[in-house]
């Protein structure tokens, strides 16, 4: 299956002689959108001009997105900080964090953040502190709230070179892109209809530097944690040691991980690897606050609950008395209380790391 779509949406398509499936539908949804009073004077050559066509990719857009101040972090460093952690009608799904360095070739954004109404503002706010072209997009991962505002960066540079693995690019374009058009529109109430899949298109690997003029952006990945293909990006010599973790790093939430995407075990060999490689840099997660503490909350986070539902495992206790085992530990008491959504997470999240101590147990 491919997003890739070859032929033109049915509203920009030639009209028929005979009143096709395609007339009805383009009849339909403009009767949704314009009342069927308006159609009635329609003819069939109107309903197929371009301006009628334009008219039609109006209506079917969310509404834009309000102006968030960026705030400035280092010399060259900002962020654009979401509103919640989670997609909902009143933030219009912006709940992912977007980073921006302003080098001296031009300005470098990271993670767009998840429809191109939220990527558009995202335009607006960097040119907002600098009048540098942006020359490049970078998505840590393949999960949507991370890459579907590059719509609008593409939009205004449609040859911006947009970094990630190759395999984060093919996981969205085959299934995973549309499931999150599809689920952004629906946590959304719609607010991001317009949003297309657009992949990125220039693919980077562990240990390679991206070069923008008087900046140096490193590339790290060292295996599965939150998917199979997370990224950290690492801006060298950044006077407060600024590191972009994508969702390695989650500030108090606790998402993602099912369907085999995450691990525990191999998140915690890529968590220690970064506390070796990276042990004193102040990270930007896509979701919450930034900070310094962020790397070794997130490790305790994991040991604490794989550690928990080891031993509940290995003691054959059940998938429920091991999320009762996790909630009763003092670390997991004091992150429940800071936690959105926790009560319906921590049971996903003991069972992911259950199922893992059992195969490593077998
Ligand atoms: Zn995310």
């Amino acid at each position: 299956m491919t997003q890739q779509k070859t032929t033109a949406p049915f509203w920009r398509q030639a009209p028929t002689q005979h009143d096709s499936l395609e007339d009805r539908v383009r009849r339909d949804l403009l009767k949704r959108l314009l009342g069927t009073a308006v159609l009635a004077t329609l003819t069939p050559e109107l309903l197929a001009s371009p301006a009628m066509a334009d008219a039609a990719a109006k209506a079917l857009m969310g509404p834009a997105v309000p102006d968030v101040k960026p705030v400035k972090l280092s010399d060259k460093v900002y962020y654009i900080p979401a509103h919640d952690k989670f997609p909902s009608p009143q933030n219009l799904g912006f709940f992912t964090n977007i980073m921006f360095v302003v080098t001296s070739k031009g300005v470098v954004a990271m993670d767009p953040s998840a429809s191109v109404q939220i990527g558009r503002m995202a335009i607006r706010m960097i040119k907002s502190v600098t009048d540098k072209p942006i020359i490049a997009v970078i998505n840590t991962h393949y999960h949507g709230d991370h890459w579907m505002g590059n719509q609008a960066f593409i939009e205004e540079n449609p040859n911006i070179p947009m970094y990630s693995m190759k395999e984060t690019a093919e996981s969205i374009q085959h299934v995973l892109g549309e499931e999150w058009i599809k689920m952004l529109l629906r946590t959304t109430d719609n607010a991001t209809e317009g949003t297309k899949i657009t992949p990125p298109n220039t693919f980077i690997k562990d240990g390679d530097v991206l070069e923008f003029g008087d900046t140096k952006l490193k590339i790290h990945h060292y295996g599965q944690c939150h998917t199979p293909y997370d990224l950290l990006v690492e801006v060298v010599d950044d006077p407060k040691g600024i590191v972009h973790v994508g969702d390695v790093m989650m500030d108090h939430r606790l998402a993602g991980m099912g369907d085999g995407e995450g691990s525990f075990i191999h998140g915690l060999a890529v968590l220690k690897k970064v506390k070796e490689v990276m042990p004193n840099k102040f990270f930007i997660p896509g979701h919450g606050v930034p900070g310094n503490n962020l790397l070794d909350e997130e490790i305790t986070l994991f040991e604490t609950i794989y550690n928990t539902a080891n031993t509940a495992q290995a003691a054959n206790k059940s998938m429920g008395e091991a999320t009762d085992m996790v909630k009763a530990t003092p670390f997991m008491q004091a992150y429940s209380k800071t936690t959105p959504d926790y009560e319906s997470s921590v049971g996903k999240w003991t069972s992911i790391a259950y199922l893992e101590a059992q195969q490593a147990n077998f």
